[in-house]
């Protein structure tokens, strides 16, 4: 990992712009601001093109003879393909409500991190081979030819975007900057320039169900020793259904809350939720992550690691899906899940077996979120909750991007949180909600070799988890998704020491009194249920 700066040596930003106009402005490949290529072995794994060892700071790419023909029909082809890519290398207006708005701009001052220039490394290409007035005009419309010096400027700027679609809050015409970011990436791909932290985790789910590539029996391992957890601390074994055929419900969640911390203490509130309402549901070894690594690297891979889901909800002749907290596999299943590998009609529409409740929202993709799920058990007194054992916790929540601002559940969180847990503050609201901003680590950049552009990037969460530290000793910083567990966790380390990460369900668990439970001392993590000195009602 490459040296980073002390957190007040990289506040030093600064947003003055280089003299030379941004087309003469080559990228420097500076450690700890890009993420290391893709393994061959790897990319031969999922069939992807070019699989060679390189790294984006070698001089020579090892680019295919003919690269440019395949970036330029690749762009043609997507063009042609969807509307709203073609709209979006037309219509702005450079009004620069957008150029303030991006994390990444925020924390590193660099001018093409504004979205709006982020987007035009691609425009003024397209303008170049696409458009009349770049034929003729060139530089002066705006338009620039296709060169290595550009595809690196490509690389370097559409990994640092986490297709966050912050920034699409503030445009006025809607341009959705994380959908130009996927088809930057995409044509990146087609000449093999890809980051290893998304082609691994792809591999691996290909080859083996999950991210992290884990076998069937280590699944099974995993979720015997959180049962022995749960049995030390409630007194109460709970039965870990797997690949259970005729289940009424599959449960998929991504593979990180099986792995690591503190996704572990997630994974363990779902197990004893399930127990304690008598679910008849399965675990799938097959199907086993939620988490798609193909959103960060091409349409087509996304589809091919989400089909998946569906095919193992038929095999185990389920009714329906219940989703684990996720992030952007809620983006997959929300928006493309449906039109990519559906209609799923050989399901039902989802309906809670407790409480009668039809999910509506989920009569296509026969999905339905886990907050979802338990908000609507809390609002039919389903659960016996006593939120005074997270009594220790002073709670924050982060709105993940892609559960919050792309599929809009904003309530249902909050409205668990508020039930399990007696003090709850929010951050302030230009930075929560549809505001909300990015973790810095999302769309595959979560790795470790980029850990300044990760720090500089989710410099702009941390300082509102700072702001309710600061106000109201805020000690616990919750979200719903895995990549946000794990990220999240190395942010506040380096910004806000003393805010450690939750998943919402880990809190429901130690609210949770279970039927039967002998008397409980201790939360999850073995620490000690009281009541925080001088703690007080919000
Ligand atoms: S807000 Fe929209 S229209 Fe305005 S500069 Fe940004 S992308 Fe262009
Ligand atoms: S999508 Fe997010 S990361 Fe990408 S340019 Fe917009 S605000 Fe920045």
């Amino acid at each position: 990992m490459a040296k980073i700066l002390k957190p007040d040596e990289l506040t030093q930003i600064n947003f003055e712009p280089p003299r030379t106009g941004w087309m003469n402005t080559p990228v420097e490949f500076r450690p700890g601001t890009w993420c290391y290529s893709a393994a061959p072995k790897n990319l031969k794994y999922l069939d992807l093109p070019n699989p060679r060892e390189w790294q984006p700071s070698d001089a020579d790419w090892k680019l295919p003879a003919n690269w440019k023909e395949i970036i330029l029909e690749g762009f043609k082809e997507r063009l042609e393909k969807y509307r709203s890519f073609r709209l979006f290398m037309d219509i702005c207006v450079r009004c620069g409500a957008c150029a303030d708005k991006c994390h990444f701009f925020i924390g590193s001052g660099d001018p093409k991190n504004m979205p709006v220039l982020r987007a035009e490394l691609l425009r003024s290409v397209y303008r170049r081979y696409f458009t009349t007035s770049g034929k003729i005009m060139g530089k002066l419309g705006g338009a620039r030819e296709l060169t290595v010096d550009v595809l690196k400027e490509w690389f370097y700027y559409f990994y640092q975007c986490t297709a966050c679609r912050r920034c699409s809050v503030f445009c006025p015409y809607g341009i959705d900057q994380a959908e130009i970011t996927m088809i930057g990436r995409e044509l990146l791909n087609l000449v093999g320039c890809n980051i290893n932290w998304i082609i691994e985790p792809a591999a691996n789910c290909f080859r083996t169900g999950n991210h992290l590539g884990l076998q069937p029996h280590a699944i099974k391992d995993m979720l015997d020793f959180f049962a022995d957890d749960i049995e030390d601390r409630t007194g109460i074994r709970v039965e870990v259904p797997i690949n259970k055929k005729g289940a009424e419900i599959l449960f998929v969640t991504p593979s990180g809350d099986l792995f690591a911390d503190p996704g572990t203490f997630t994974c363990m509130g779902y197990l004893m939720l399930f127990h304690e309402i008598g679910l008849d549901y399965t675990w799938s070894t097959y199907a086993s992550e939620g988490g798609n690594f193909g959103l960060f690297s091409s349409h087509e891979l996304m589809k091919r690691l989400n089909a998946k889901i569906y095919d193992e909800a038929r095999r185990l002749g389920v009714k329906w899906i219940l989703g684990g907290e996720c992030g952007h596999m809620w983006r997959v299943l929300h928006q493309y899940m449906d039109t990519m590998n559906g209609p799923a009609d050989f399901l039902e529409e989802p309906v809670s077996p407790l409480t009668g409740t039809k999910f509506e929202n989920a009569r296509s993709t026969k999905m339905v979120h886990i907050t979802e799920f338990t908000a609507d058990l809390i609002r039919h007194n389903q659960l016996q909750l006593d939120p005074s054992r997270n009594d220790r916790l002073k709670v924050t929540f982060h709105d993940s991007c892609n559960p919050a601002r792309a599929m809009g559940l904003f309530e249902e969180p909050r409205y668990v949180i508020k039930k399990v847990c007696n003090h709850f503050y929010e951050m302030p609201e230009n930075t929560i909600r549809e505001q909300t901003f990015c973790c810095g680590g999302g769309a595959g950049l979560g790795t470790d070799e980029n850990m300044e552009m990760r720090m500089r990037g989710g410099f702009p969460r941390a300082n509102a988890v700072k702001f309710v530290q600061e106000k109201h000793g805020v000690n616990r910083l919750a979200c719903i998704c895995a990549i946000d567990r794990a990220t999240l966790h190395s942010l506040m380390e380096y910004w806000v020491p003393g805010v450690e990460v939750t998943g919402v369900h880990e809190m429901v668990a130690n609210a949770l009194m279970m039927k039967g439970e002998k008397e409980r001392t201790t939360d999850l993590r073995g620490q000690p249920l009281q009541k925080m000195e001088g703690s007080e009602d919000v």
